[in-house]
């Protein structure tokens, strides 16, 4: 199949996704937030990644709302934060996000974290939310095997989605909760995919993007979308945002494929929710 920025993966609810999407953690709230979206979407881009706890959701409901690119056309991910859970207080944090997005719906709500002794009540709120039909999709992020099992004993509704740092320096760590994930039809969301940079003068990737005439950050990004990963590099440069979505004009073969799949070096950039009990 051919890849392209407007590319859906279908989730376990039916709903689509876009494969890629823009992640907007550390942008400032505001004038920059509302370039880097209105910037993605002239590029093409139709999915942006945000949470409450980025304090940008009102500069991404703006972009999104000033455009002329129909909001149906579009998808937004937002998210409940470590201090909101339980049921009351997660129904109250979607409204404000909703409040802050100026949306009607919000297309996927992820439990952002898997905070523990709350994690059942705070997914009891999002199978009402999606009851509700406020949100279209529900999901969780950082969530290991330990976290989804305990999950999937009480939960009426299967997670579409796990959003978990990825890129090929932790691909074999995770190779569990992908597994996991894959076999129960929940869709791996890889954040963090360009390693904020830290292995983009590793030789081995390096060498590939020369083969390849792409830059790293492009190869990261393909190599995800060649897993059906949907994959949320972010950045607040117009020229990169750019640079992130020309990767449909290539495609990795899979000899290199291979090859990029053995850079694991068990890399955890963000905190590991491994160490969440
Ligand atoms: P990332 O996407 O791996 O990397 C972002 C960094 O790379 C920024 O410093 C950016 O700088 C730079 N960059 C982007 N494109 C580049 C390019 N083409 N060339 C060189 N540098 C480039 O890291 P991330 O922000 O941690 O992850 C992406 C998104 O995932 C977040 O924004 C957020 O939406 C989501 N996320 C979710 C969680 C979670 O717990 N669920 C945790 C972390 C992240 P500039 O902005 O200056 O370009």
């Amino acid at each position: 199949m051919t890849l392209t920025i407007k590319t859906t993966t279908e989730l376990n609810n039916g709903i689509h996704i876009p494969l890629l999407g823009l992640g907007t953690w550390q942008i400032a709230g505001g004038q920059q937030t509302e370039e880097a979206v209105s910037s993605a979407i002239e590029y093409g881009y139709i999915h942006f990644d945000t949470a409450m706890i980025y304090g940008n959701e009102s500069s991404v409901g703006k972009a999104i709302k000033t455009d002329p690119v129909p909001r149906s056309e579009l998808f937004v991910t937002t998210k409940v934060w470590n201090t909101d859970h339980g049921y009351d207080q997660t129904l109250r944090a979607f409204d404000e996000s909703l409040n802050q997005l100026g949306l009607d719906y919000i297309d996927l709500y992820l439990i952002h974290w898997p905070v523990e002794n709350v994690r059942r009540d705070t997914w009891r709120s999002l199978e009402a939310l999606l009851e509700d039909g406020r949100v279209k999709t529900i999901g969780v992020s950082n969530y290991m095997v330990k976290h989804l099992e305990e999950l999937l004993s009480f939960s009426q509704i299967i997670p579409a989605v796990n959003q978990i740092e990825l890129h090929p320096y932790n691909y074999g760590l995770r190779q569990d909760v992908i597994e996991f994930c894959r076999t129960r039809d929940i869709q791996i969301e890889a954040y963090t995919p360009l390693t904020r940079g830290q292995r983009f003068d590793d030789p081995k990737l390096q060498k590939v993007a020369q083969k390849y005439s792409k830059t790293p950050a492009q190869i990261l990004i393909r190599w995800a979308l060649q897993h059906d990963i949907i994959v949320i590099p972010k950045s607040a440069r117009p020229e990169r945002i750019r640079e992130n979505a020309e990767v449909f004009d290539f495609s990795i073969g899979q000899k290199d494929m291979d090859f990029i799949d053995s850079f694991n070096e068990d890399l955890v950039i963000c905190w590991d929710p491994a160490d969440v009990p």
